[in-house]
């Protein structure tokens, strides 16, 4: 468990996350700089919004601002999102969240007098529905802490590719928490960042690698059940051989 007002720092250097969590540790380590990673928080990291050109330019009058239509969709798309049936096409670019789902976390919010705790489905469900919202957060809300569970023998990674290498957010993402027992898979949830308005996980791949040989081409097998729904536009569809080369990158990290 950690409180949403921890360093980046932390996550990424303190030794006990290292261990248990190397995946989470290393989604953090990859966010922006070190003089960034000294003052951001988990929950800014998690609430962070949308990076969309559009939407960060000023005379842009898009959905997200409550114009008639996404620009993007018809627009400049490199960077936007493979899962298009959102409102908006803006990917959820937080490092953390695409380790943390994978990790199967809860985030506890205070909302009001109460408590509440969400999955990170739930945190970004509602960005899916109305372009105008980054995620499923009130303005009055606070990310108290997040709580993971922690599965005996279990590993996590988190890999990423860039246009630089270093200080830049990812094209794609990928982030895989489970085990490698006998050389088959146990337990495995992987998932995809930066290419839908929330981490992206597929029920039926992570199925899919249940009790399976550990190899590449059982991951590539899960990669395209993970992709199967995706709707590359006019200028993204580098996203789909990205992915599929994370989510086998990323599964093999999980091979002790
Ligand atoms: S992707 Fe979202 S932020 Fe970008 S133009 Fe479309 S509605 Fe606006």
């Amino acid at each position: 468990m950690f409180f949403g007002s921890t360093m980046m720092t932390l996550i990424a250097e303190y030794p006990e996350v290292r261990k248990l969590f190397p995946g989470l540790a290393q989604a953090a380590e990859d966010v922006g700089s070190p003089q960034m990673r000294n003052v951001a928080t988990v929950g800014g990291n998690l609430a962070q919004h949308s990076r969309c050109w559009y939407y960060r330019q000023r005379d842009a009058y898009c959905a997200k601002k409550g114009g008639p239509r996404c620009l993007a969709r018809g627009g400049e798309n490199k960077y936007h999102a493979l899962f298009t049936n959102s409102k908006c096409l803006s990917p959820c670019v937080s490092n953390l969240a695409v380790a943390l789902a994978a990790l199967d976390a809860s985030v506890v919010v205070q909302r009001g007098a109460k408590t509440v705790t969400l999955t990170l489905a739930q945190v970004y469900e509602k960005a899916w529905g109305d372009a105008r919202l980054h995620h499923s957060l009130a303005a009055d809300d606070l990310i108290l802490r997040i709580e993971i569970p922690v599965t005996a023998g279990a590993r996590s990674t988190y890999v990423k590719l860039s246009e630089k290498s270093e200080f830049d957010w990812a094209l794609v993402s990928c982030a895989a928490a489970g085990r490698v027992e006998g050389g088959k898979f146990r337990g495995v949830r992987v998932a995809l960042g930066c290419v839908a308005a929330m981490p992206w996980l597929v029920k039926e791949a992570n199925a899919f690698l249940e009790g399976k040989a550990a190899t590449d081409e059982t991951a590539l097998a899960a990669a395209e059940i993970l992709l199967r729904e995706a709707e590359p536009r006019e200028q993204n569809g580098y996203k789909i051989p990205m992915a599929k080369t994370l989510v086998k990158r990323a599964l093999a990290g999980l091979v002790a």
